[in-house]
């Protein structure tokens, strides 16, 4: 069986791998020590949290069949704010909010599991070479790996770029790595910083999050994290504040505990709730390539040479569908 390597061990990653399952030998090359991507879940003292994308929108034959009875809709509603910080009734987005028990993190890590991928986790791809004989050398965790019939890009626009960087291809192709690389660098991603804020009281409300609908606030969506089954235990509550992109990037040289207080003042500001500012521990994810501000580019120049792109850079929406359908959709021309 011919083997693919796919950089990436995130939901897009995790798309080519399904595609692909029992046509090819799949090797997912993943720079964290664990899969998962922007579809992030910790977990600390009884919470289990989501600090990157929040849920699955998009409901699925695929999706059904992960279920191993810990999937949950979150049922109540997202309500809006703007810039006064009045929080409304929203516009009824989203019907289904999918995730899991154990955080989002359980679509990519349970499809990985059953589309048999041999995952190598804290292994950073740091180039590529195409050989003589078409076929491709991983460079990665400091050796090479190979050889691969075929390569597939996942990371976000830059991270795949850096990669193309540091590619060579032999003479058998036209491919140029160089000119994909600097259409990716340039692709444009908004910045957020996630803090999850926890308490050791209940918190209520009749919605379970809300989001920013005018750009002009310094939040940007706020969630109360009990809502999803299995999150925060009983007696307790946890928010995820995610800031707005022009405060996630002013505030990248601000200390954790500064602007963990920062953002737990703008927390208590928009909930009318004083006892928010002092939460009993906080946590920031800063995401600098969060979610595309672009239009999708046409990264298809590499395919007759075996590289393929599966990023956000392609599809150009930041959603765990959209880089799903992506990475499923790759798999399947391969
Ligand atoms: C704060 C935040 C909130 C969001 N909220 C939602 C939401 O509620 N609903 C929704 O649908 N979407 C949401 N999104 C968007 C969603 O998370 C992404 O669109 C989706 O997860 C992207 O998946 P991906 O596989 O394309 O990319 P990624 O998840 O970024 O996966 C790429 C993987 O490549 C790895 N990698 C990078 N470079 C290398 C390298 N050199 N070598 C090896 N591995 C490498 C990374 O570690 C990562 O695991 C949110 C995103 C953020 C950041």
């Amino acid at each position: 069986m011919s083997r693919v390597a796919v950089v990436g061990g995130g939901v897009a990653g995790a798309g080519v791998a399904t595609a692909l399952d029992g046509e090819r030998e799949v090797v997912v090359f993943e720079r964290e020590g664990e899969p998962g991507g922007r579809t992030a879940t910790r977990r600390r003292a009884g919470h289990v949290y989501d600090v990157g994308a929040n849920y699955h929108k998009g409901g699925s034959e695929l999706l059904d069949s992960l279920d191993e009875g810990d999937l949950i809709d979150v049922e109540e509603p997202v309500w809006t704010f703007e810039g006064d910080g009045e929080i409304k009734p929203g516009d009824d987005r989203d019907d289904h909010k999918w995730t899991f028990e154990d955080g989002i993190t359980i679509l990519p890590r349970r499809l990985l599991e059953r589309a048999s991928a041999t995952v190598r986790t804290g292994t950073e791809v740091t180039g590529l070479e195409r050989t003589g004989e078409g076929e491709w050398d991983v460079l990665a965790g400091g050796g090479r790996t190979g050889p691969y019939d075929a390569v597939v890009l996942t990371p976000p626009g830059p991270a795949s770029a850096s990669i193309l960087e540091h590619t060579s291809v032999d003479s058998g192709t036209d491919f140029d790595p160089a000119a994909l690389a600097a259409d990716l660098e340039s692709f444009a991603y908004r910045s957020i910083d996630s803090f999850a804020l926890a308490y050791s009281f209940p918190l209520d409300r009749p919605y379970y999050a809300a989001v920013n609908t005018d750009r002009a606030h310094a939040v940007g969506w706020l969630a109360r994290e009990g809502e999803k089954r299995g999150h925060v235990p009983d007696g307790r509550s946890l928010l995820i504040v995610q800031m707005a992109p022009d405060w996630s990037v002013e505030h990248r040289e601000t200390p954790d505990g500064r602007a963990a207080e920062l953002a737990a003042g703008h927390a208590a500001a928009l909930l009318d709730d004083d006892r928010l500012a002092d939460p009993k521990w906080a946590e920031r994810v800063s995401w600098r390539h969060a979610l595309p501000d672009d239009e999708g580019i046409d990264a298809n120049a590499g395919e007759a040479a075996g590289l393929y792109v599966a990023s956000d850079a392609t599809h150009g929406e930041g959603r765990i569908h959209a880089s799903l359908e992506g990475g499923l959709e790759i798999g399947d021309r391969l």
